[in-house]
């Protein structure tokens, strides 16, 4: 296929880079960790300025606070930042959503704040992978797009969510009634660090397991006593024991915290833990061992066992929607020279939000990058430049009429 009609715009591209990697610094160095309501707010006001030369419609879209557990057992709202929303060409036939996430796992105390350059290919700094870099990209590729005789004939939202690190609780429903309105997504988290892109994914839930004993003097009165860590201990070791029992679900039990002064019988604790599944199925296979093991150790005597959380990401399976996406993008990147492959992984993101709402998408179109979660992330600052190239020529063989898109689900409306 010929790329002189797009050639321009991609030369554009290569001249941005410069731009793109101060981009990346000037967004790495706002602290934006999930829980950092102002920062996130600074981050947001940085991405509007980034964003205007667009003109889109642009709003801020409050969301509703979760339920999370304290150390006591105790319920309480956690309140998150806003997400950004940017709309432009609604009535064009073809519509499209660009998701990102603006918060890093990195909170405002934590001493992981600098970019730091290990070699002039590599910045190292907090989310400068995931997912600043994958912003940057997703904004150059719809300029180059939006600068070519075909912008308009592609309608673009852009949606970022401030809560993706703490599972997008409080922004899945607003996901799952925006992918309703787009014929695919497009996700800009980090790919592998070989590039290589996340096929399928697993589903995951979050739960909380509190128990209530009863306190009693270690000494005087230790038969009086029902002790929560034993409880909890129980539980965690029956849980765990699941592990293996069904190829393709994976359970952590992975925060516990309890008790206090040891003369005295503990009568609480708690214990986090997470459950990965790989089909639909299994969700209703794990509520139920989670229930069989809840009466055991209720009936303990004198112990009360609360259970919170659920399943927030369900799995994400290669259907033959999201498979004609990526073959599309993999025969884009044959143009560029740029390989394109993808493997099924265990982690999750909002591509399986969209994929549960029934948006095909591809979701590891960020920048290339590694040792994310990590003082070490990083980012390959040439894959700004490759990845941009990608999905605009994507957009823009889209655009105008030289590659077709057409998913079997019908969406509902603009
Ligand atoms: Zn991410």
């Amino acid at each position: 296929m010929s790329l002189v009609p797009y050639q321009s715009q991609l030369r554009w591209i290569e001249d941005q880079h410069q731009q793109m990697v101060d981009s990346v610094i000037e967004l790495a160095l706002i602290n934006s960790g999930s829980l950092n309501l102002a920062g996130l707010s600074a981050m947001k006001q940085a991405l509007t300025e980034l964003f205007e030369v667009h003109a889109a419609e642009v709003e801020s879209i409050d969301l509703p606070a979760t339920e999370s557990v304290d150390n006591n057992g105790q319920l309480y709202p956690q309140a998150v930042g806003q997400a950004l929303s940017l709309h432009k060409h609604r009535q064009a036939p073809l519509q499209v959503l660009l998701m990102g996430h603006m918060d890093t796992v990195y909170g405002a105390d934590h001493h992981f704040q600098d970019c730091t350059w290990v070699d002039e290919q590599t910045l190292n700094g907090p989310g400068v992978a995931d997912l600043k870099g994958g912003l940057v990209i997703m904004h150059t590729a719809l300029c180059a797009l939006e600068r070519s005789p075909w912008a308009g004939n592609i309608g673009w939202q852009i949606l970022i969510n401030p809560d993706e690190e703490i599972g997008s609780l409080s922004s899945s429903g607003l996901i799952a009634r925006t992918a309703l309105k787009h014929d695919f997504g497009l996700i800009f988290e980090p790919s592998l660090p070989d590039g290589t892109l996340a096929g399928a994914r697993k589903g995951s839930g979050n739960f909380s397991a509190v128990v209530t004993g009863l306190a009693a003097h270690a000494g005087r009165e230790h038969h009086l006593g029902r002790n929560a860590i034993r409880a909890i201990s129980e539980f965690s070791v029956a849980l765990d024991k699941l592990n293996g029992r069904v190829e393709g679900v994976t359970i952590n039990p992975g925060y516990i915290h309890g008790g206090g002064p040891v003369n005295i019988v503990p009568d609480s604790a708690l214990m986090k833990f997470n459950v990965r599944i790989s089909e639909p199925g299994h969700e209703d296979w794990f509520n139920r061992q989670l229930d069989f093991i809840r009466q055991n150790i209720s009936q303990l005597d004198g112990i009360k066992l609360a259970i919170h959380g659920g399943f927030g990401r369900k799995p994400k399976p290669l259907e033959t929607d999201t498979l004609n996406l990526f073959n599309l993008i993999k025969a884009t990147g044959k143009t560029l020279n740029i390989p394109v492959r993808w493997k099924d992984t265990g982690g999750c993101c909002d591509g399986n939000n969209l994929a549960a709402a029934g948006l095909p998408n591809v979701d590891t179109l960020g920048a290339i990058g590694g040792a994310i979660h990590s003082k070490d992330e990083y980012i390959k600052v040439d894959s700004l430049v490759e990845r941009a190239q990608l999905v605009a020529l994507l957009l823009m063989q889209l655009a105008s009429g030289k590659k077709y898109w057409a998913n079997q689900n019908t969406r509902s409306g603009t």
